[in-house]
């Protein structure tokens, strides 16, 4: 089947309009939120940051005693974990002096292998913080791409690097369409192609292999 990235793009925005991501109300907030999300809901992640709020600026969670910040998150799982991994990301971050602009102005692929680098920091937490917070157009490839891609009869890549190249090459190398891409795949599978889709109205029924009904 011939892979038409742009057409699944455009018919998912034509549906569902932009989404505006990510919800958070600041770079920072989101960077944490997106290590807080790794394997848990969203749901999860809500009521840990409600309770991190008072402390939600870099110097803040720098100062915050390890323990009581994996307290603070404890609602978002494996708090422990985490706690360490913010607490990595902190230490990186800092030494940019916590200068998102500054980090901004780096290379998309240098800035990927540094995040890389930080403990506890994958290839799809990295890209959602180079999308969402540093401003670079990344395809990020997460369960959900996977499962709608490879419903919809496409033969995707296992590897994370070679399923993002092969959508990245056809799609133009732009921040909003990258940014609504990620936001409009998490907004289909939550709808239409959940672990048992519901395909009677989907927006990608005339496109889709396994139309299931
Ligand atoms: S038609 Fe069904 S399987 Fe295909 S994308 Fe839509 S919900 Fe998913």
């Amino acid at each position: 089947m011939k892979r038409d990235y742009q057409l699944i793009y455009e018919k998912l925005y034509n549906h569902y309009g932009p989404q505006s991501w990510w919800p958070a109300e600041t770079p920072f907030e989101m960077m944490v939120g997106s290590i807080l999300v790794q394997n848990t809901n969203w749901r999860n992640v809500e009521k840990a940051l409600l309770k991190l709020r008072p402390y939600l600026d870099p110097e803040s969670i720098d100062l915050l005693p390890l323990e009581e910040l994996a307290q603070l998150i404890r609602s978002s799982g494996f708090f422990n974990i985490k706690a360490k991994r913010i607490k990595a990301f902190i230490k990186w971050f800092k030494e940019y002096n916590f200068d998102i602009d500054r980090i901004k102005k780096k290379d998309r692929q240098e800035l990927r292998i540094e995040l890389l680098s930080i403990n506890g920091i994958g290839r799809e937490t990295a890209d959602a913080m180079l999308l969402y917070a540093f401003e670079k157009p990344v395809f990020v490839v997460d369960a959900y791409a996977r499962r709608i891609f490879h419903r919809i009869g496409y033969d995707m890549p296992v590897s994370y690097d070679g399923f993002q190249k092969l959508v990245e090459k056809e799609l133009p190398y732009d921040l909003v369409i990258q940014n609504e891409y990620h936001a409009l795949l998490v907004e289909h599978a939550k709808q239409f192609c959940r672990v048992k889709p519901i395909c009677k109205g989907c927006p990608l029924l005339s496109i889709c292999d396994q139309q299931i009904d």
